[in-house]
């Protein structure tokens, strides 16, 4: 049996990997010259790390297994990593429990309620009450107005921009399960995770296991169209050709879609409320000198154009980069915003502005390199009653899937949820080739 899937992201080579377990061959498709889509690497010149930020959280249980499976276990390193908080002008350590009963920001009765909001967030487990209500609404329900504004309303600020008035609790539900729970209980401290060469590494040792396995990986492929075939299966169109594959799955996100199938195949979604995606904007910067010693560095202030500063040296050994620093500048917009049509010399002039309000001892002759990274669709938006406007997995036609970050109803998008979203899949669609083989 072969099976085409569109889109070489993590979700399709984890997919691919799967399928090539049975007796069926996957063919990739994708369209970028390297695998990886928004979890690719890039050439920082001196080394190569990822292109976006990515890190390993010790509940990321499925995507360790998974990375045991394919033998990078020994490549897997824990540190320590430290998260601060930008206010008034300071920079505040969060990372320890004592650190975060000093942090002056807060009163002692806010503090209270805050850490009460992440115990009951960590608690609860019936999303779908959740997606009823406003984040907003909800944050200051459990935590009260101060602590809101003072903590919840900049970081839900740095994650959606405006858009987080239009959020469910089940957005920063996600982010407390996951963040706050990778504490270490012994020690209360955090610690996260990195695969030695980042995600270029484990996408060549997927792709490795792929070709053994005897599947493609079709690199700078774009898919044109896929429409059904005359009998069973499907054509997928690419460089002006069509191909005949028993089964397709698409994995990328809904506007690209939407351009290479018709209606007959695949309603895209509801169309009285289509799914709205976040983008990001991130100026990367390696420099001679470390900027941050943390690893997430939450910004309340609205003078930066970028809402956090990642500092991935602070997190990897300084062999992985050379001997350099790398620190990320996100910046998290829609569709319509205005920094879209800025040309990547503009983009860096603006973000460089606000490293250099942050950072006033920083040196020009310090940076190494300056690079814009941007991504339009990132974070499908979690608005109310999310479950109802997702994607279905079946399509109108028994051998066209869609399986992709759209379908996230109560996750937070990251490689740990693919690999569980994978799973599920594969469970159903398994069970489905058993039935039509003994049919
Ligand atoms: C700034 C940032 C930080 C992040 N940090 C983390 C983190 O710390 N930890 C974590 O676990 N996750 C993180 N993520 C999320 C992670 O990147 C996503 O979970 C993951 O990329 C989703 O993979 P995907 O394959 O579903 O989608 P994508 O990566 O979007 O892949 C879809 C692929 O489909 C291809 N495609 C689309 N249309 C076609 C076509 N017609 N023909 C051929 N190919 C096509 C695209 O080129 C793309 O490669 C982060 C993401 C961003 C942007």
């Amino acid at each position: 049996m072969r099976i085409a899937i569109i889109g070489g992201g993590f979700m399709g080579v984890v997919l691919a990997h799967e399928i090539s377990k049975n007796d069926a061959k996957a063919t990739i498709f994708e369209r970028d010259s390297q695998l990886g889509g928004l979890t690719t690497y890039q050439d920082y010149g001196d080394f190569v790390w990822d292109k976006f930020y990515h890190v390993i959280t010790p509940t990321d249980q499925e995507l360790v297994e998974l990375l045991q499976e394919v033998g990078l276990d020994k490549k897997l390193h824990w540190r320590r990593s430290l998260t601060g908080y930008y206010t008034d002008k300071k920079f505040y350590s969060l990372s320890s429990s004592k650190e975060f009963l000093m942090f002056p920001v807060l009163g002692l009765i806010d503090k209270i309620r805050l850490g009460y909001t992440l115990f009951r967030g960590a608690q609860i487990n019936d999303w779908k009450s959740l997606e009823k209500i406003p984040v907003n609404d909800w944050l200051i329900k459990l935590g009260g107005k101060r602590t809101y504004e003072k903590f919840w309303a900049p970081m839900l600020q740095a994650k959606l921009g405006e858009n987080h008035k239009k959020v469910s609790a089940v957005f920063i539900w996600t982010y407390i399960k996951r963040l706050f729970r990778s504490r270490s209980s012994a020690a209360q401290k955090e610690h996260m995770g990195y695969v030695t060469g980042g995600y270029k590494t484990i996408f060549d040792r997927f792709e490795n296991l792929l070709v053994e396995a005897g599947s493609e990986v079709l690199k700078g492929r774009t898919v044109t169209e896929i429409k059904a075939a005359q009998k069973n299966g499907l054509l997928v169109g690419h460089d002006g050709n069509f191909e005949h594959f028993d089964k397709v799955i698409f994995t990328g996100p809904l506007n690209a879609l939407e351009k290479i199938v018709s209606p007959e195949l695949f309603e895209i979604s509801n169309v009285e409320r289509p799914i709205s995606y976040l983008g990001a904007i991130c100026l990367v910067l390696v420099t001679k000198q470390s900027l941050t010693p943390y690893y997430v560095l939450n910004i309340g202030d609205n003078d930066t154009p970028f809402t956090g500063v990642i500092g991935m040296s602070s997190l990897v050994d300084l062999k992985e980069t050379g001997g350099k620093h790398l620190t990320y500048f996100p910046k998290y917009i829609d569709e319509n915003d205005p920094l879209w049509s800025k040309s990547d010399e503009e983009l860096e002039a603006y973000f460089l502005k606000g490293v250099y309000y942050l950072y006033p001892d920083l040196k020009e002759t310090d940076i190494l390199s300056a690079h814009i990274h941007r991504a339009f669709k990132v974070q499908p938006l979690q608005e109310l009653n999310f479950s109802e406007m997702v994607p279905r997995l079946n399509t109108k036609h028994p051998d066209f899937y869609v399986l992709n970050t759209a379908q996230f109803v109560n996750d937070s998008v990251n490689n740990n949820t693919v690999v569980k979203h994978v799973d599920r899949f594969m469970t159903a669609f398994n069970k489905e080739l058993v039935g039509e083989s003994s049919t």
